[in-house]
């Protein structure tokens, strides 16, 4: 039978061409989200991917919604946490709760989902974890100390939980993609954009299926050795 592979934030962007590249790998593919129902549900009708709502940094229902997937799809052996957001500001204007949402659902949600599922996968001798850290996570970036400081911290969440599952068939592993042109990076300022891409040393953003790509290595039998690492996939803009 075929393994049960969850993407979280999985409808659009980069968490949308990983579950297009897991189905295309011959996966069953869930994808969670959060957000437009409606954007949703057409994602869904148009893959033959079920789409299940819910927030990922809250504990309760990401351990409801992974049991819910659980009975109506089949046990999970595959994790990608790509769900993420950014709430930008330099430190002075930064507010707590940006701080907070951050660290909740990019951060949290890793552990929330891993709760969830390595339990599982431990039990059954086999799982794949991918966690999507940032670029800006190893190198740290101007106005967003809330966000490198969560990809930073999934960077080191999964070579402790690497750690833990190797016994077991479960390998952990990261993926750091530099600037991928998706909605997220559509908001940043041009200018500031142009400056990005300058500094790029392939001269262009990265495109989301080339992160799903490593994404798929990294969940395959034959990635089986490979665990506690961070792929960094990002044009060259190595730190
Ligand atoms: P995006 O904004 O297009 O998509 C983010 C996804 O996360 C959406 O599907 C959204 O529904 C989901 N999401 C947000 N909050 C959620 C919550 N509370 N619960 C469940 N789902 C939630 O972003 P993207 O550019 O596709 O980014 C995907 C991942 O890649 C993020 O973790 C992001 O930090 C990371 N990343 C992106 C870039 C880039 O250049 N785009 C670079 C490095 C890392």
């Amino acid at each position: 039978m075929a393994r049960v592979a969850i993407v979280t934030g999985g409808t659009r962007g980069i968490g949308e061409a990983i579950s297009l590249a897991l189905k295309a790998q011959g996966r069953t593919v869930v994808a969670s989200y959060a957000g437009n129902e409606e954007k949703a549900r057409r994602f869904s009708e148009a893959h033959g991917i079920p789409a299940y709502k819910w927030d990922v940094g809250d504990h309760e229902a990401c351990l409801d919604g992974c049991r819910r997937v659980e009975a109506e799809v089949g046990e999970i052996d595959i994790v990608v946490n790509n769900a993420g957001i950014t709430r930008d500001g330099t430190l002075h204007k930064m507010t707590f709760d940006d701080w907070n949402e951050v660290m909740r659902i990019n951060l949290g949600g890793c552990f929330n989902m891993a709760k969830a599922c390595f339990p599982g996968m431990r039990e059954r001798g086999w799982g794949r974890i991918v966690n999507i850290g940032s670029i800006n996570g190893q190198a740290g970036q101007y106005g967003q100390v809330n966000y490198a400081a969560a990809k930073s911290g999934i960077h080191g969440f999964t070579k402790a939980l690497a750690q833990e599952g190797a016994r077991f068939g479960v390998t952990v592993n990261a993926i750091a993609p530099g600037y991928v042109d998706t909605d997220m990076v559509a908001a940043v300022p041009a200018p500031v954009l142009e400056k990005i891409v300058a500094k790029i040393p392939v001269g262009r953003l990265g495109q989301a299926e080339e992160i799903a790509r490593g994404v798929a290595f990294l969940t395959s039998d034959e990635g089986g050795f490979v665990t506690g690492s961070t792929m960094s996939i990002n044009g060259g803009q190595h730190m």
